[in-house]
């Protein structure tokens, strides 16, 4: 074992491989990016509800980007990350992941002891006043008062993320991982004011994140564009590089510390915004995708026509049906317009033309149906219950599901965000 600690590079790209068959395909857009000159570190990641849904180990994740590694002969570095644990479900991740995304989302507002609070504001009187950062034009202003709310709300979750990395560090060692902490799972996006303040906190916390998962504005509904302001989304991206910037110098934070995007997949309005922001500040970035990568098996399904088509069909007709038990778990991140989900019986006369374009996500395709994606989208458990009938056609329409995901992953994420 080498002595070096883990990094993750400056662009990384996190992919979701749901039945463990697309690790292949989704290497081969990185290696595309990496012909081109551009390194994109992959990061496969799942989370614990995924497996627990799928009914899969994270051994099973960790054997397919091995195989994948080898097959095509990646050199670069790569990493499986534990998406979105906590101190009770980290443990089955311990052995397998090198990649740690602490979700401490459910500890923001659960107030922090007022004597911790205090001490934090009284260690940080820089955080009081007029904070000149380099790249923002206007300083934030903060009072005393303000400082104290914001470390109320997020004190204890950074304590929680202390808890649940020193729980890793200590069967890993410190420096075989990368740990992030994620906060996006929960109701109010966090400013970039409140990001400096809760940088300080995880400073003084010890946890050496090298990237940060913060909400962002806006909604980042799963498969989906982006939906909401575009220009606030651009000036927030571009304060939350600067305060990065800051807080790695001022707090002594790794120096690769980066923005992690979460459901960054298909926000197709928004790459521009990240991408010029990632140039003029010359920062990194971490990109998470999940389902997107689901959807394309199920659109590489229906393209080969045939069993495959019929598959993707039925696929579609139970999702339909158990929709409630589907979009249950994801409540808060589908936007589903129940009267533009076609009927099972209407979809079963389509022709795989039809069922892709309304599937793929083409914006400008007038077949396109974002109803029918973000239903499928959750519609995973529907194939995990298919079992070996659902791994099989995927056998049987290799090539079609192959060139989709790498396709999507290489055109319409990897293209517009970073080459
Ligand atoms: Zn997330």
């Amino acid at each position: 074992m080498s002595s070096q600690p883990l990094v993750i590079g400056k662009f990384s790209l996190g992919m979701g491989d749901r039945f463990a068959h697309e690790a292949e395909a989704q290497l081969a857009a990185c290696l595309a990016a990496k012909k081109l000159g551009v390194e994109i570190v992959p990061v496969w990641n799942k989370s614990n509800r995924e497996h627990n849904i799928i009914g899969s180990e994270p051994t099973s994740t960790r054997a397919a980007a091995d195989a994948a590694v080898k097959a095509l002969g990646w050199t670069a570095p790569y990493f499986l990350d534990a998406d979105h644990i906590g101190l009770k479900t980290v443990d089955r991740f311990v052995g397998v992941s090198d990649f740690f995304t602490i979700d401490v989302a459910d500890f923001i507002a659960q107030p922090a002891e007022p004597a911790a609070v205090k001490a934090f504001v009284d260690r940080h009187p820089e955080l009081v006043g007029a904070i000149t950062l380099a790249g923002i034009d206007r300083p934030f202003t903060t009072t005393r008062a303000d400082v104290e709310r914001t470390a109320a709300k997020f004190l204890l979750a950074v304590q929680e993320a202390g808890k649940v990395y020193r729980h890793i560090a200590a069967v890993k060692g410190v420096g075989r991982f990368v740990p992030e902490i994620s906060m996006d799972e929960t109701d109010s996006p966090q400013t970039p004011p409140e990001l400096l303040v809760i940088l300080a906190a995880i400073a003084d916390e010890g946890v050496p994140i090298q990237t940060i998962a913060p909400k962002f504005t806006g909604r980042f509904n799963k498969g989906v564009d982006y939906v909401g302001d575009l220009a606030q989304f651009e000036r927030e991206f571009n304060d939350d590089l600067c305060v990065i910037a800051h807080a790695v110098k001022q707090y002594g934070l790794p120096a690769n510390l980066k923005l992690s995007v979460h459901s960054g997949s298909d926000k197709f309005s928004i790459y521009p915004a990240i991408r010029r922001a990632l140039a003029k500040h010359g920062a990194g970035v971490h990109v998470k995708t999940a389902g997107t990568t689901w959807l394309e098996e199920v659109i590489g399904l229906a393209e080969a026509g045939g069993a495959g088509l019929a598959l993707a069909k039925e696929i579609y007709a139970e999702a339909l049906s158990h929709m409630d038990e589907l979009c249950q778990p994801y409540a808060t991140v589908i936007d589903i317009d129940r009267a533009k989900l076609p009927a099972a019986a209407v979809v079963n006369g389509w022709t795989s033309e039809q069922f892709v374009g309304a599937l793929r996500h083409d914006q400008k395709n007038p077949l396109y149906n974002a109803n029918i994606r973000q239903l499928i989208h959750v519609g995973f458990k529907v194939a995990a219950k298919m079992g070996p009938r659902y791994l099989e056609q995927l056998k049987a329409c290799r090539e079609s599901c192959a060139r989709n995901v790498t396709g999507n992953l290489f055109d319409r994420h990897i293209k517009p965000l970073f080459l």
